[in-house]
């Protein structure tokens, strides 16, 4: 799967950034600023990167987010269960639709 550096949800442009040094404030390992327009994904530390399925799930749970976010969908969206779920389906589904 291909992260982009941009991403338009309902007609809203989002950067993506990487943080190297991981979003380690609260052991968070992405955020979602509407505010800014920036999703951020950390791909963990130098000496202990990430693997790829790991940062590429965080980056769609990130998106689903904004997608609650731009519908309106507030309940959902503070709805770390269901945003962890769901992404994990689209983590799922989305290689299955890329050309082989
Ligand atoms: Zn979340």
């Amino acid at each position: 799967m291909k992260i982009p550096n941009k991403l338009n949800i309902m007609g809203r442009t989002y950067r993506v950034e990487y943080d190297e040094k991981g979003l380690s404030d609260n052991d968070d390992v992405g955020k979602y600023d509407e505010q800014a327009g920036v999703i951020y994904i950390s791909k963990g530390f130098k000496e202990l990167p990430r693997c790829m399925d790991s940062v590429e799930q965080n980056f769609l749970h990130e998106v689903v987010h904004g997608m609650c976010w731009q519908l309106g969908y507030n309940q959902l969206y503070n709805d770390e269960k269901f945003v962890e779920q769901f992404s994990g389906l689209l983590h799922q589904i989305i290689p299955q639709l890329e050309d082989k």
